[in-house]
């Protein structure tokens, strides 16, 4: 799109206030769902703003350049792409993540793992937990559960080289390097380990499926952090069937999945021994997170 730093009728300056109307008109007529929120966030990102800064000086006026990168950052949203893809970040958790196009997208429902697992893990917050991220893609997981543990280590592993070099970068960033490994393979097959916790967002959208995804989704998000087999399932079970060798009783298994796959998911995993423990939703209401162990229920 093209937004000069002036307003057309006038010589006065655009100012931050009417720079983001505009962008949010021109976004909703493109049919981008939040783009009130999403032009604010382009604007701050342009103009280099925290929120606070942007809400005490709405009336400011746009530098040319300010406009320039404006006017770049919309016509990407226009054409689909997500905010945190174009900004190359985005917050997950208490964390502030880079986004790579190689990773998924993290996203807000993913929190809802996070949680689970840590309340499994709540009397032992303190313990030197092992914890392996099975695909662990951007490592928004691994990085928000080492985090939250201090005494806590964790193997990630990612099938794509790419994604392993996102998940090493985000572990850097987050101070988090030294209580993690990224390993790259085939889920587990390259591990001998045993784990206290495991956690996965495997891919899980069936492949029928894909195609008609949101744009933001299926043009950005990479396919392989995203294909779940004919059944969407199939992830599941090339993973579930290679975890007891690598956990006992006591392990808490994580899974994300797809907000119709909690039955099927729980079958899969009780096929193989698993008594499941918890299954959380999400904010919108959706089965999000499955949560088994091996051994008996806790008391
Ligand atoms: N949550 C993603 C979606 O909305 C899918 C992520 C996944 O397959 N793990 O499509």
């Amino acid at each position: 799109m093209s937004l000069g730093a002036r307003k057309a009728a006038t010589s006065d300056p655009l100012t931050r206030a009417q720079a983001i109307a505009t962008v949010a008109d021109y976004l909703d007529a493109r049919g981008v769902d939040g783009a009130q929120e999403d032009a604010r966030a382009l604007l701050r990102a342009a103009a280099g703003l925290t929120r606070l800064e942007l809400a005490m000086t709405p009336r400011a006026p746009l530098s040319q350049e300010e406009a320039r990168a404006l006017s770049r950052y919309a016509a990407r949203r226009a054409a689909r792409e997500p905010v945190s893809r174009i900004l190359g970040e985005r917050g997950f958790w208490t964390l502030d993540l880079a986004v790579a196009p190689s990773v998924l997208d993290p996203r807000p429902d993913t929190e809802t793992l996070v949680e689970t697992a840590l309340r499994f893990v709540a009397e032992r917050r303190d313990a030197p937990l092992s914890i392996l991220d099975l695909g662990a893609g951007s490592g928004a997981i691994a990085c928000a559960l080492l985090s939250e543990l201090p005494a806590a280590r964790a193997v990630a592993v990612d099938l794509s080289q790419d994604a392993c070099a996102a998940t090493a970068a985000n572990l850097a960033r987050c101070g988090l390097s030294d209580r993690a490994a990224v390993v790259r393979g085939r889920w587990a097959e390259a591990l001998q380990a045993r784990f206290d916790l495991v956690v996965s967002n495997p891919p899980y959208v069936r492949t029928e499926d894909i195609a008609g995804l949101d744009p933001e989704v299926r043009l950005h998000d990479p396919a392989l952090a995203l294909d779940g087999g004919s059944d969407g399932l199939e992830r599941y079970r090339e993973i579930i069937g290679d975890l007891p060798r690598l956990i006992d009783e006591d392990t808490v298994v994580v899974f994300e999945i797809g907000f119709d796959q909690a039955a099927s998911v729980a079958a899969l995993m009780e096929a193989e021994g698993f008594k499941i423990e918890r299954v959380t939703r999400d904010f919108g209401g959706h089965e999000r997170v499955v949560a088994a162990r091996l051994g008996p229920p806790r008391p």
